[in-house]
């Protein structure tokens, strides 16, 4: 059947394509452990299913506003003012169908054919696949695990020439854990300012930084820069929130405008009652995002050196996030060579779920999460053991 020429631009998610098979294996009673998965394990904190719940239960059931319901909008801009002295109020906040539905809507309202995109690698797949549906092209910017895939400005910036819309960086990053410290950040965005390129923020796992570091947000250099800082964030893992679908988008007036338009056209709104929930979680849930953060630091500290413990196996602890991407190239031979085949290998053998690296433009990788029990990361790493002592390291 003939289908869209944009079609022919994008892949199914190399990620979905894991869970796919692995959830197969599963559904024929063979236990997989699934380390391939980029969402908590957490159940939704009950504040907010029980104000979904209500909600429903008073009739919140219709249409909303496209750009979702102005108490979650007010709540959003109030976060970022609170937290980072943000110059936003609620009509610059569209509330998208999770972060994924506004980098889509951003894509299409930003991006024309033969525009340029600047993306430091690897990358959570999604951005160069939506980049290039909209008919622009990503151009990456290789990030080092010599330094934990810090995010730098300079090579960002040198990157940027006269096709470039935008630099979009993901800090924390997925897959790589790797951040953007405040310094970079504020050179990259002063950088892209005087260009006239806009600096998208992608800031999804804002709250996992571990060891006691702090975050650095786009959202605190908005009042000086307010025609260049886009913000993007997530309901999805900082509250467990992957299947309610909410995101946010903070943007310049007539970025957000433009959204507003797509968005009434594509979904008219986010689901109401969801809405609610989240308004709940902004609200009332704090004390479940700090235990859950806990437990995320305490399975990253068991979880770093006992892959390091493994044959051909390297990794640094990552800054941020909820992934492990060790180096395991050594691993590489005639049977096995690239982590596509690598990741297969430990399907195959084991029952390990993992993701390639090649996934995210780095095959010397794998995707390793940890949103998963102490005790599954334990006899996961168990049956990696067993099947990487069969492999010989290179070296
Ligand atoms: N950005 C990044 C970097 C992600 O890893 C993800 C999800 N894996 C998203 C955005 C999308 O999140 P959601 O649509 O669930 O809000």
């Amino acid at each position: 059947m003939k289908l869209a020429r944009r079609t022919s631009r994008i892949g199914e998610s190399a990620t979905l394509k894991v869970s796919r098979r692995a959830s197969e294996l599963a559904g024929q009673g063979i236990e997989v452990i699934d380390f391939g998965a980029g969402e908590p394990d957490f159940d939704t904190p009950r504040p907010v299913v029980e104000a979904a719940r209500r909600a429903l239960a008073e009739g919140f059931t219709r249409y909303t506003p496209a750009l979702g319901i102005p108490r979650l909008r007010e709540a959003l801009a109030r976060r970022y003012a609170e937290r980072w002295g943000a110059p936003w109020s609620a009509g610059d906040v569209a509330v998208t169908v999770g972060a994924k539905g506004g980098l889509f809507e951003l894509a299409l309202a930003l991006f024309d054919e033969g525009d340029e995109v600047v993306l430091p690698t690897p990358a959570w797949v999604s951005f160069a696949e939506q980049i290039r549906f909209a008919g622009a092209e990503p151009v990456e910017v290789p990030t080092a695990p010599g330094d934990g895939f810090r995010i730098h400005a300079e090579p960002l910036l040198e990157a940027i020439g006269e096709r470039t819309r935008a630099v979009l960086v993901n800090s924390p990053c997925n897959p790589t854990g790797g951040v953007i410290g405040a310094d970079d950040l504020a050179r990259l965005a002063a950088g892209c300012a005087e260009r006239g390129v806009l600096l998208i923020s992608d800031e999804t796992y804002e709250r996992f930084v571990y060891d006691g570091a702090a975050h650095a947000s786009a959202a605190a250099l908005a009042a000086e820069l307010p025609e260049t800082v886009v913000l993007v964030g997530s309901f999805s893992k900082t509250w467990a929130m992957t299947g309610w679908r909410l995101g946010w988008v903070f943007a310049p007036p007539p970025v957000l405008k433009t959204l507003g338009e797509i968005q009434s056209h594509a979904t008219s709104n986010p689901t109401s009652f969801a809405m609610v929930g989240a308004l709940a979680a902004l609200e009332e849930c704090e004390p479940d995002v700090e235990r859950m953060i806990a437990e995320y630091q305490a399975r990253r500290d068991l979880l770093i050196p006992r892959l390091n413990d493994l044959p051909g196996v390297s990794c640094r602890p990552p800054a941020g996030a909820f992934y492990a991407f060790p180096d395991v190239a050594d691993l590489y031979h005639d049977r096995v060579v690239g982590s596509v085949a690598l990741a297969e290998y430990l399907l195959d053998e084991v029952r390990v779920a993992v993701v390639p690296g090649a996934a995210f433009g780095g095959d010397d990788h794998l995707r390793i999460s940890f949103a998963c029990s102490r005790e599954t990361l334990a006899r996961g790493l168990e049956r990696m053991a067993e099947a990487l002592a069969a492999l010989t390291p290179r070296v």
